[in-house]
């Protein structure tokens, strides 16, 4: 297999093009880095050749490194894992500078062959890495591209000197959103950045003829210059004192110190901005190494990255024909059903979206216009692809224009008679259709009585806002077949979210998990934990949002609902009396949550969230004596793991990959931990068990360990060693 050809043209110029066999986007792997190296020598030791372009032969430059190649650095050092990966990254870098000197002589700096780089669209990575080495990078005039370094986002950072080369570039402050909040940009603003230099129409006829007129000069990077000054100041002087001083408070702000490449990546930048370049570069290496080796590195790459591309391409679809969807029937144009048919559209997929009456259809199909609009201005879309968009989305009241779909997806009052009503219409006038139901909280297999084709009868359970929730749970009723899976998880797919498929059982996956960690949070409460405690423990330990505010947010009335609801279906074994006393006598008062401006916060008149209601402390008054930190975090997250793992124990969960990508993309469970699984594998079972065990004790038997977890503690065993590649519990 060959990653880069080599080309030597009349005009005595190498192209080095990268094209990747069999990949939409160029990836690198080590071969791909050794190749580079190679031509890159040949390029360098051939008279003959005036200078070197490098490009791509695919509509983009790469999307970014292949992340298993660190995990086999890792491996392959055997007991030194640290020195395999510190060497790895350091041959890297080597290959990078080779690239940036290019033959010139270290003292005169002269005699080198200049290097451009010609990127014909998205450079992700490495892919902007490798450019940013060479002496003049060129990019197509592409809006679509993508620009940026977006490591961090799956928990490490620019670790083959981007972050040294973009802060010496750009200087820390400017280099920070690109470094910390992993922002892309388009070409031209990515040139105006200064992260590339020019856009032209051709960049590779560009970086030719900038190649033949490139002097010496022009090849000499601000830093191997003497008396190089960091733009905006290095760390010492007065100015860039300040930078760091409030880089260091808004990294610690926002990740609450429990993501470490936002850490090591500020340290590396600045214990690199005190030395030379080559040693910036040495220690670029070591708190990269440091970043892999922390086990919050691997389990973010693994779920975030690794794990959720399987699940996107189907790791765990039936092996069935395609089952691509055409024409989409939505049924409800509420809020679920308004955002299902937007994302549908948007998707280049047929909708008829179908309410009571033809008025509120309407009103569903103009969320879409709206959401058409605002990305009109914001530049987003252009007003003839929005128009087309908003086309594809019939709004009506009659069932009779569902006929031809080959997807029903149910949105309608969360009651059981209205749902079998809309089935039976809509099964009369699409007999072809796979029909799917939107609801949270109803068993798929009993509304799946409503259906003449129980096969083709199937759960898509979406999160709120469908626009921008990446999950989407896909339940299996008992007699739900191969086919109606294959159709979820394609559509799924066209509507480019990630899937989990579960089986059926209350609250599916995601809400099961979610409810108790609520309920911890205002069971606390109720005992005399000062709320505080509770929201700054769950926001310390990586929760989007605490249990109190989550509670807000999506409503007391919903939570009572849910309680009541749940209460009738379990009778006398209903554990959950201590949170509904707090919940009933909230929706009582009347604090109904951010909607009514008045829940467990505060809110002023604009809705602006203030502090904890203060009326909360008089019925519950904090107790003189408060747990500790620890002990309020443990509670928090073993409230949902431990549901987690019995989840996967009944077979609802068939796959820990998707248990943990689920949790991190549905209800965003501490992603630093890499998801539910992640975390225990990392306190290791015996541990878990035993904070299970004393958690019980203390506050219930809602913490009694799970059997599995139990066996495996005394087994020694991790979740990821023994299920990792998918399998289920019931089977091992
Ligand atoms: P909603 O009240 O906003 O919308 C329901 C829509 O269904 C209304 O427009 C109503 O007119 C329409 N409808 C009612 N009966 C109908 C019928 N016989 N034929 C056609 N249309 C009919 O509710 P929603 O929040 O969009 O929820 C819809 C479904 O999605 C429910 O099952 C709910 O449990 C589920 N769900 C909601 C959320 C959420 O966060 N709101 C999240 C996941 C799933």
């Amino acid at each position: 297999m060959t990653d880069f050809t080599y080309d030597l043209g009349e005009d005595g110029i190498a192209v080095i093009t990268w094209n990747v066999p069999n990949r939409s986007m160029n990836v690198m792997s080590r071969e791909g880095f050794a190749e580079l190296d190679a031509h890159v020598d040949a390029a360098l030791a051939d008279a003959a050749v005036k200078g070197v372009v490098i490009t791509s032969g695919k509509d983009s430059f790469a999307g970014g490194m292949d992340l298993n190649i660190i995990a086999k650095m890792r491996d392959e050092a055997g007991d030194e894992p640290a020195r395999g990966l510190f060497e790895g990254i350091m041959q890297i870098h080597a290959i990078l500078r080779k690239i940036e000197r290019a033959g010139m002589d270290p003292k005169t700096l002269k005699g080198g062959k200049p290097i451009a780089a010609a990127l014909p669209g998205t450079a992700l990575g490495i892919g902007l890495e490798i450019p940013l080495a060479c002496h003049r990078i060129f990019a197509a005039d592409n809006p679509k591209a993508k620009i940026g370094l977006p490591e961090i986002m799956v928990g490490i950072f620019p670790g083959a000197g981007g972050t040294t080369r973009l802060v010496r570039k750009l200087g820390a402050m400017g280099a920070s959103p690109f470094l910390l909040e992993g922002k892309l940009s388009d070409p031209k603003k990515a040139k105006s950045a200064g992260l590339i230099d020019e856009v032209a129409d051709d960049p590779v006829a560009a970086a030719k003829a900038w190649v033949l007129q490139a002097t010496d000069a022009d090849l000499v990077k601000p830093w191997d210059r003497k008396g190089y000054r960091m733009p905006g100041g290095a760390p010492y002087t007065p100015d860039g004192f300040m930078t760091f001083l409030g880089a260091s408070a808004m990294v610690n702000g926002r990740t609450q110190g429990v993501y470490p490449a936002a850490r090591a990546l500020l340290s590396a930048v600045y214990e690199g901005a005190l030395v030379p370049f080559d040693t910036a570069l040495k220690i670029e290496a070591r708190w990269f190494t440091n970043v892999l080796m922390n086990p919050s590195s691997s389990a973010m790459i693994r779920s975030l990255f690794v794990n959720k591309e399987a699940l996107e391409k189907g790791a765990n679809r039936p092996d069935v024909p395609d089952q691509k969807v055409r024409k989409v029937g939505v049924l409800g144009a509420g809020m679920m059903g308004a955002g299902i048919a937007l994302v549908s559209a948007q998707a280049g997929i047929e909708v008829v979206l179908v309410d009571q009456s033809r008025e509120a259809a309407e009103k569903g199909r103009a969320y879409t216009a709206d959401h058409v609009e605002k990305g009109v201005k914001r530049g987003k879309t252009t007003p003839e692809k929005g128009e087309a968009m908003l086309a594809r989305i019939t709004a009506t009241d009659g069932y009779a224009a569902l006929s031809g779909c080959d997807l029903i997806v149910e949105a309608v009052f969360e009651d059981m008679g209205v749902k079998a009503e809309v089935t039976k219409k809509a099964e009369a006038a699409a007999p072809e259709a796979v029909f799917a139901t939107n609801t949270s909280t109803l068993p798929i297999t009993d509304l799946a009585k409503a259906s003449e084709r129980p096969a083709d009868f199937i759960g898509i359970h979406f999160f709120s806002p469908v626009e921008k929730m990446m999950l989407v749970e896909i339940i299996k009723g008992r007699e739900t077949g191969e086919r109606a899976v294959a159709k979820a998880l394609d559509f799924v797919r066209q509507i480019r979210k990630t899937p989990i498929v579960v089986n059926d059982a209350r609250f599916f996956y995601a809400n099961r998990c979610i409810i108790p960690y609520i309920n911890e949070g205002i069971r606390m409460v109720k005992e005399g934990v000062a709320p505080a405690l509770v929201e700054n423990a769950a926001r310390l330990v990586g929760m989007p949002l605490g249990p109190l505010q989550l509670t807000d947010e999506t409503s007391i009335d919903l939570g009572v609902k849910i309680a009541t609801a749940t209460k009738a279906a379990m009778g006398d074994a209903y554990p959950n009396e201590a949170v509904d006393e707090v919940l009933f006598w909230m929706a009582g008062e009347g604090r109904l949550g951010r909607k009514a401006n008045a829940g467990f916060y505060a809110y002023d008149e604009s809705g602006r969230r203030q502090g904890i209601w203060t009326g909360l402390a008089a019925k519950y008054p904090p107790a003189a004596e408060q747990p500790d930190l620890q002990e309020v975090q443990h509670r928090l997250l073993f409230a949902q793991v431990l549901e987690a793992v019995r989840a996967f124990e009944d077979g609802v969960l068939e796959d820990i990959r998707e248990g943990d990508v689920g949790a991190i993309l549905g209800w965003g469970f501490a992603p630093w931990s890499g998801g539910p699984f992640s975390w225990l594998d990392m306190l290791g079972a015996p541990y878990a068990a035993e904070r299970a065990d004393a958690l019980a004790a203390a506050h219930g038997e809602r913490f009694a360990c799970p059997a599995l977890l139990r066996q495996m503690a005394d087994k020694g065993q991790s979740f990821y060693r023994r299920f990792g590649d998918g399998a289920a519990a019931v089977a091992a």
